[in-house]
């Protein structure tokens, strides 16, 4: 860990590197105004949990980032820069604040015949953040308007590839607080429960614990919830992949939102309704996750 100080840049917990460059000050401008990244939000990214100075997951991170990369027919850096990038930040993190590595790439500029332009950020977890972990949230439900199985047979939608394009994203979770809740599930034009804008859902059905599954559904493939699965069995459950509704979620032993940053958040209500919820096993469940 290296002191904090602009020149190293370090500011106000927050740094920042270019791939090929190194850190640079934080308030260092990295996008030109003609990057397809910021003009159509043209890239993808990944956002991974620094713990006592580490990115955690950072190997699971990096494969999804190159499937997404292929997805997008985007040029993504060889593994080992994007590692040593992320190095990079991760030496000038404070070893003991919890915080949000992301790595960036975006198609570049539209002459650049394919040059990619890749960073990483590190800023720290917000409280809002952590105050979810410890309580819950309050969820609503949200129709993408189309089949839980159309991604499957529609490439251009991009399933499963984490993609800068999250306007909608950001508009669901806005629309969320607009009626008073914390977060959006977001349920297929035939019923079915989905994922959040950015979480995957998890439940557990009497002592499995389930996921939606990605490949029929085109659903982000979360690491949380993927390793939480892994793992499942030393808290003496079972795991399965499976469809359900949000009536369904409301008859089971209760519903968790998993994701890199916020770890686990417990669905407290859906649509207003009280859903089934045990402190001892969202406790457990963060504990296993290491989260805080
Ligand atoms: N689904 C979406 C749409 C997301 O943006 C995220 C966050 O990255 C997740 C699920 C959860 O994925 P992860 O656990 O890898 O953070």
């Amino acid at each position: 860990m290296v002191g904090a100080g602009r020149l190293r840049g370090v500011s106000d917990q927050r740094v920042v590197a270019l791939l090929g460059v190194g850190v640079v000050p934080a308030d260092t401008p990295i996008l030109r105004a003609d990057d397809l990244g910021a003009l159509r939000g043209d890239g993808i990214f990944e956002s991974m949990h620094v713990r006592s100075g580490r990115a955690w997951l950072l190997d699971e991170h990096l494969g999804r980032m190159a499937q997404s990369a292929a997805r997008m027919d985007l040029a993504l850096p060889a593994r080992d820069r994007l590692v040593e990038l992320a190095g990079q930040v991760l030496a000038h993190w404070p070893t003991d604040v919890e915080g949000a590595l992301r790595l960036v790439c975006t198609r570049g500029l539209e002459d650049a015949g394919g040059a990619v332009t890749v960073f990483a950020t590190a800023s720290a977890v917000g409280e809002g953040l952590k105050q979810a972990r410890r309580d819950g949230i309050a969820v609503v439900t949200a129709s993408l308007g189309f089949p839980a199985e159309l991604r499957r047979s529609a490439p251009w939608l991009l399933g499963g590839a984490k993609t800068l394009s999250y306007a909608v994203n950001m508009a669901s979770q806005r629309w969320a607080q607009s009626v008073g809740a914390d977060d959006v599930l977001w349920v297929s034009a035939d019923g079915y429960g989905l994922e959040a804008p950015t979480s995957t859902l998890v439940w557990l059905d009497d002592s499995t614990l389930c996921t939606v599954p990605v490949n029929r559904t085109g659903i982000l493939a979360g690491t949380t919830a993927r390793w939480l699965l892994d793992h499942a069995e030393s808290l003496g459950w079972t795991t399965a992949e499976r469809m359900i509704t949000p009536t369904g979620l409301t008859r089971t032993s209760g519903a968790w939102l998993t994701s890199s940053i916020r770890g686990v958040a417990a669905v407290r209500t859906l649509d207003g309704a009280e859903m089934p919820f045990s402190a001892e096993h969202t406790g457990r469940i963060r504990d296993l996750l290491g989260f805080a």
